[in-house]
């Protein structure tokens, strides 16, 4: 199906002409902190079939290999663009038109979930990066990439 969205205020708005690749909850304290929620989903929809049809969003890194991209107007959070990603782009699942139609996949971070948070689903859990998706994403302390650590290694709060 066509899946369309946008931010708040109607300024920016997208259309994808596939069905997203992957939609996952992440708990890391950065998404946390740029959505302003307990959590955050990501819709990956891939690049080919993805267009900005209304403004471009604002992007700034978040990291070394991440931008994240925001309406410049309403300041709604609108999407996510990793360097190890770079087949797709992610948009938050708020930014749907239809949100209620995403299957999800999994919660990565659930390290840094809030402890108050309950989850009733049984849709898998890592502690910190997905095997389904590389990442660059490092742990506070550590220099050398996540990927490959067992579940439930200690490590840093933020993706
Ligand atoms: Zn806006
Ligand atoms: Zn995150």
């Amino acid at each position: 199906m066509e899946w369309t969205g946008g931010c708040l205020c109607g300024a920016l708005r997208y259309r994808a002409s596939g069905d997203p690749v992957r939609v996952v909850h992440c708990h890391c304290g950065m998404c946390r902190r740029a959505s302003g929620a307990a959590f955050m989903t990501f819709v990956h929809f891939a690049k080919d079939d993805f267009d900005w049809t209304a403004g471009r969003p604002k992007r700034y890194h978040s990291s070394a290999g991440a931008e994240r991209g925001f309406c410049p107007d309403c300041g709604s959070t609108l999407s996510m663009h990793e360097t190890v990603l770079a087949d797709r782009v992610q948009v938050s699942l708020g930014s749907l038109d239809r949100p209620d139609l995403v299957r999800v996949d999994d919660h990565v971070w659930t390290a840094s979930q809030l402890p108050w948070l309950e989850v009733a689903d049984d849709r898998p859990r890592f502690a910190k990066i997905s095997d389904a998706v590389p990442s660059r994403a490092l742990s506070d302390d550590d220099s050398e990439p996540l990927r490959g650590l067992p579940q439930g290694a200690a490590g840093g709060d933020d993706q």
